[in-house]
């Protein structure tokens, strides 16, 4: 059992690494914001998760896996460049003759010209 005085100072010490390490993450908050980072909470399934896993390594090969924020970062980029492409691809509705994917907005969905009637599925995932 330490001594009261050799036990005070452990507890010191130890509430200085907590106060050292409150603000070393309050500074990466911040550091984070100034950035316009947010943290996302997404809620996923043990398989989900082990998917994730699986394919960060598959995917990361030699070079080594995907971080957790690459993955997604990279995902989302790549996705988008899909999205970009298809939007750009898409022309006009064949019913009211507006720019897709807005078109009419649904106002004539169920007619069989109207992008949003059918085609709307083709930028589904
Ligand atoms: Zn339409």
């Amino acid at each position: 059992m330490p001594s009261g005085k050799l036990r005070d100072e452990i507890k010191d010490k130890k509430q200085a690494q907590r106060e050292a390490a409150a603000k070393r993450k309050r500074i990466q908050r911040e550091r984070q914001s100034a950035l316009g980072i947010a943290i996302v909470e997404v809620s996923l399934t043990k398989g989900q998760r082990e998917t994730l896993e699986i394919n960060r390594v598959i995917r990361g090969g030699l070079r080594g896996e995907y971080g957790l924020d690459e993955y997604i970062e990279t995902l989302i980029r790549r996705d988008n460049e899909q999205l970009e492409k298809q939007i750009a691809a898409l022309g006009d509705c064949g019913k009211c003759k507006s720019s897709l994917p807005g078109g009419c907005d649904g106002l004539f969905k169920g007619d069989c010209e109207c992008w949003h009637t059918f085609s709307y599925r083709e930028l589904m995932l």
